[in-house]
Parts: C-alpha cells; structure tokens; sequence
C-alpha cells in the first residue's frame, strides 16, 4: 500500500502563490521564477517515477517524499520501498538529453545538444542518503534491516551514458520503468540469503511517525519583506490581480470572467505566505473588501475554522 502519498511541495506551493503577488520590479523575482521551474520539473519527474513504483503498492509498503531528522540534520529521500527482506530508496533525476557518469572523477554531466552542464553526482547523493537512513533505522533498532538504493532517471527518453566503470553505475542507475523490477530482484535475493521477513506496514509507520514536511523562508531567501506581498483577488482566467466583489461572486475588470470562488485562492496564498491566521479586518485588506459583512459572510463560509480567543480564522 502507499502510506505515504507525494504532493506539491511546500517550498514550490509558496513561490507560486508568491510570484503573482510581488512587483515586477521586485529584485529576487527573476531567481524565483527561476527556482519554481527548477523545483517544479523535479516534482514532475517524481510522479513519473511513482507511476512505475505504484506498481509494487500491493505487495509493499510504499512511502512517497520522505523527510526525516537525524543526528542534528535533516535528510529528504524521494521514495522508500519497503519489501519483504529489504528497503530500496529511490532518488529521482529528471534530465533531459544526454548524462554521462563518470566514475572516476565521481561526476555528472548532461548535454542538450548545445549546452554541457555540470550536476552534484548522484550515486554519491543517494549513498548518503542511504547512510542517513541506516543511522536513523539503527537508532531505533531497525538496522538489521537491508537496505538498497537506486537513481531513477524519470525521462525515458534521457540517454544514460557511463564513462569508467558501466557496472557501477549500472548497479545503481536505471530508468524509472526498470526500478521495480530491480527492487523485486534485489529483495528475493536478502530472501535467498536467508534474511529475516520484515513487517513491512509496521516498520511503514515508524517512519511516517517521525517524518516532518521540507519548508523554505522565502522571505529570509529572497530577501523579501511582508509587505512584498500584494493583495488582491487574483483572477483564475488572465491572472490580474485586484477582482472585484460583485453579488456572490467575483469579476475580473481586465478579461470580464466570473468566479464563484477565487477568494479561496487569495485566502490560502495569505495563509501560506504572511501568516497562519487571519482576522475580519485582515481579508478585508487582502481581499479588498469594503465591507466587514462581506469579509465575515465569507470566512464563514470558508473552510477555515474560528478561534474567538484570538479572534481569527486558520486551517484545520
Ligand atoms: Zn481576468
């Protein structure tokens, strides 16, 4: 079963609510948008990849995006599998073109056609991953547990080039559809060896139990003031911002369309990006609302909950 299901990423839920809301001028701007298109092509690498590992959801226990704490450092592991005998860790690589491994010089580059670009090697990365967890599983007396580790190159189309040793790389590199049929080998294998059956859902929540979400302060990363944030309804269709409240609903001066619902956006990029709560006269700022009636109707009806001793609205 999965446990653990991935979703969008905090860090990439907060630059897309906050790059609509910043001044074109806004200096850290271009290095945001930047970021978001980096953050959200590894995002889409990872679904590509849990669409060939949710192939072994009936048999194991599946754990999508997992972030834990040990020996004062945080580790980020794409994908846990945990098999009959063993643990797979799954990291996700999303090139296009050509990659070259090479082994000697313990590097990864990748070619487009036109432009060679330099990547940290990813071997090295998922070993220490690996190591992370090993220590994270030894300290709570889970480390006779075996564990293999493998770099899922999403694209298909993606050409795996290896100079020095092929087998080295082999051995931990494949493209995604490869993966579970590697995982299920290696596994049968520690079974062959004897291993010990592992209660895979238990050994599942332990490790759901302790894991934590990966956040960004973007204000401290982008130096970026509360006040960056700009109000307004933003229209769903053409992207303005600053819709007007007409009836039940919302209009979009520029391109004329209606929403029922465009606040909840608005609501949630306050929540996300300035603080957890918000007060009556706070969504009448940030909604641009004239009236309290108007701001009350519509937290009410919000699926926010009230809390009268700081008379605010939050998420459940
Ligand atoms: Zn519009």
């Amino acid at each position: 079963m999965i446990l653990k299901q991935r979703t969008k990423p905090l860090p990439l839920k907060k630059l897309d609510a906050a790059i609509p809301r910043l001044s074109p001028q806004f200096p850290g701007l271009p290095k945001m948008k930047e970021d978001a298109k980096m953050q959200q092509q590894g995002y889409s690498g990872e679904i590509k990849v849990d669409y060939f590992l949710d192939n072994l959801a009936p048999m194991y226990t599946i754990l999508q995006d997992i972030y834990l704490h040990e020996n004062s450092k945080n580790f980020q592991i794409d994908s846990i599998v945990i098999a009959n005998y063993s643990i797979a860790v799954v990291d996700t690589k999303h090139y296009k073109g050509t990659i070259t491994f090479n082994t000697t010089l313990k590097q990864l580059t990748r070619s487009d056609g036109q432009i060679e670009s330099g990547f940290e090697y990813p071997v090295t990365q998922i070993k220490n991953q690996t190591f992370h967890l090993q220590n994270w599983l030894n300290q709570r007396h889970l480390g006779h547990i075996p564990i293999n580790c493998f770099v899922a190159i999403a694209d298909p189309s993606t050409v795996i080039q290896a100079e020095g040793n092929q087998e080295e790389v082999g051995n931990y590199v494949a493209h995604a559809a490869e993966i579970p049929q590697r995982i299920m080998n290696a596994d049968w294998q520690f079974g062959q060896k004897g291993a010990t059956t592992l209660s895979d859902y238990q050994v599942g929540r332990t490790i759901l139990g302790e894991c934590g979400e990966f956040d960004m302060n973007l204000f401290k990363r982008y130096n970026m003031r509360p006040t960056d944030i700009l109000p307004g309804v933003i229209c769903p269709e053409c992207g303005w911002r600053g819709m007007q409240r007409v009836h039940s609903g919302w209009c979009c001066r520029k391109c004329k369309c209606y929403s029922k619902d465009a606040h909840l956006t608005a609501l949630n990029d306050y929540l996300l990006l300035v603080k957890r709560t918000i007060t009556n006269t706070e969504c009448m700022w940030f909604l641009g609302l004239k009236s309290r009636h108007a701001a009350s109707r519509i937290l009410k009806n919000s699926p926010l909950i009230y809390y009268p001793k700081n008379r605010s609205w939050r998420r459940r």
